[in-house]
């Protein structure tokens, strides 16, 4: 045997395997076995489950950041009393993630303020913590960036790294109409994604607004037919949550009630 102690080598081998919390923790952890009168394989059970905890963390918190998420937001957090014309049942059930495997895509429509930023990026956490990559970029953004791109020759980098994260969150489609230009650099981005990684976009427009929003009927159809081939769409009603906790709080008068045209 080395002239090593014990403990140091275990150490040395726990740093070499990469099992920080075994190394860091190891008297902690097997004073807690004993306490609980572990048998061997459940006091290595015990330090495994450990580890893997700590790197769950470690991905989950690095994945977050990488989503870039403009606000941190859940489902827990959501209101639905709030907002009657949406079904929990569904948005839990989208929660599960199973359109994300699938590379399927999904709409939230809806006038400001009604939450829609605030679902999707409770649904992108969602996905976080089911292991997908997940990107939030507002819309105006990303054109900007494919743009940009495109004026650089980098376009095939960008799309390449847009069709990375299994799903790809585009918030505010809509708010900004796109220039002819845009709305090709947009359509490529949804046919490379197309089927393989899945997206959900918000927006303040109706899908048929969509030719407006885009400048251009073809390509708008072009896109629609892609995005919606496989997806759900869903529509949110009612007043926007803001200016409903603000009249809450007596800072605005509700709106008076319209009356019907009297005949002079
Ligand atoms: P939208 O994207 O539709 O314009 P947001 O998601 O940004 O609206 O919502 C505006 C603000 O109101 C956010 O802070 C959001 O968390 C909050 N909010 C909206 N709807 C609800 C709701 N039903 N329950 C709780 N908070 C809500
Ligand atoms: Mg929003």
């Amino acid at each position: 045997m080395s002239a090593e102690t014990i403990p140091d080598r275990l150490d040395l081998l726990l740093g070499r395997l990469k099992l920080g919390v075994i190394r860091d923790q190891l008297d902690a952890l097997l004073d807690e076995a004993a306490r609980g009168e572990l048998s061997m394989r459940e006091t290595v059970a015990l330090l495994c489950e450990r580890e893997v905890a700590r790197r769950d963390h470690r991905r989950i918190e690095m994945a977050m950041g990488l989503a870039r998420f403009p606000f941190a937001r859940d489902l827990a957090g959501f209101d639905f009393s709030a907002q009657p014309s949406l079904d929990p049942k569904q948005l839990r059930d989208l929660a599960q993630g199973r359109w994300i495997a699938n590379g399927d895509n999904l709409l939230l429509l809806g006038p400001p303020g009604v939450g829609k930023t605030h679902l999707a990026v409770a649904l992108g956490r969602e996905a976080i913590l089911a292991g997908y990559g997940v990107l939030f970029t507002p819309a105006a953004v990303l054109v900007a960036q494919l743009s940009k791109a495109h004026e650089q020759g980098a376009l095939e980098d960008k799309l390449a790294s847009l069709a990375k994260p299994k799903l790809l969150i585009i918030d505010e489609l809509g708010y900004l109409p796109f220039d002819p230009n845009a709305a090709h650099l947009f359509f490529q981005l949804v046919s490379r994604r197309y089927e393989r990684g899945a997206m959900l976009i918000t927006s303040n427009r109706a899908v048929g607004d969509w030719g407006e929003v885009f400048g251009d009927t073809i390509v708008a159809t072009a896109i629609l037919d892609r995005l919606l081939h496989h997806s759900a769409v869903i529509t949110i009603r009612g007043d926007s949550y803001r200016l409903r906790e603000k009249r809450r709080a007596g800072l605005l008068q509700k709106p008076a009630p319209t009356e019907p045209k009297t005949k002079s």
